[in-house]
């Protein structure tokens, strides 16, 4: 049989009902995949974020190598910053797009010392961040050209400050649009926000590590991009999408 993609789930509902079907998701999926989940990293956030920005469109052992030959090839970001950008782009050579990489990350690199003093200096710390209220902290990493909501995220979340900021990856977005817990045009971008707003508030980091990770693993394993498993979902009684796909 052809591998089919499933249609898009109708608009999205009233947000009450909304927030109910989001902590459904975070209870069943849980309890599937077996949170809580351990946290993978506990780099520092600037550490965190060139290991999130290698990641980009890359499988995660490639991003994985690339940032171990960096670190090793050089001990401090300074160094980074201030080798030959064909040294870097070397050293980045496990991953996809070095040639693009190397200078993003140096730019990088350049334009976080020189917003917290004098570019010659070493890069500062990201770890001022934790002081921030949330939106804030958000605020200034994606003002950083190149840094969108999923980056900014993953820096807050992942790395040793372990502050409840929620990355939506491309398999936690398509299992969110086909329950309907955002629209079928709603990018990965703005979905970041909508759904965000649908968790309660005083959540911890691990529950929106759990969260995150639950939808991620869903998409992974049983709400594939084509064929998704419905018949075998813990969520097809309450998924407009796999009730449609069952009923055809
Ligand atoms: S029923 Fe489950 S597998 Fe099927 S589309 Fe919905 S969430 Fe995905």
């Amino acid at each position: 049989m052809p591998a089919r993609r499933p249609t898009s789930p109708p608009p999205a509902a009233d947000t009450p009902a909304l927030r109910e079907l989001a902590l459904l998701a975070h209870h069943r999926l849980c309890a599937a995949y077996g949170a809580p989940f351990l946290f993978f990293s506990t780099k520092d956030p600037l550490s965190e974020l060139i290991s999130a920005l290698l990641s980009h469109r890359t499988k995660n052992a490639d991003s994985h190598r690339a940032y171990q030959q960096l670190r090793t090839t050089f001990p401090a970001w300074e160094d980074v910053r201030d080798a030959p950008t064909i040294d870097v782009q070397r050293a980045l050579s496990a991953c996809t797009w070095p040639e693009q990489k190397a200078p993003r990350i140096q730019a990088v690199l350049r334009e976080i010392s020189s917003r917290c003093g004098d570019e010659n200096l070493p890069p500062c710390s990201l770890d001022f961040l934790a002081e921030k209220p949330i939106p804030e902290a958000r605020a200034w990493l994606e003002s950083i050209t190149g840094v969108g909501p999923k980056t900014s995220a993953a820096t807050l979340l992942f790395s040793n400050l372990r502050l409840p900021a929620m990355p939506v990856d491309s398999h936690h977005h398509r299992v969110a649009q086909r329950l309907g817990l955002i629209g079928p045009k709603v990018g990965e971008g703005p979905a970041h926000a909508l759904l965000a707003a649908l968790l309660p508030p005083d959540w911890t980091a691990q529950q929106v590590y759990d969260h995150h990770e639950a939808l991620m693993y869903h998409g992974q394993k049983c709400c594939f991009f084509y064929n998704p498993a419905c018949a075998r979902c813990v969520m097809l009684d309450v998924c407009p999408v796999g009730q449609l796909a069952m009923s055809n």
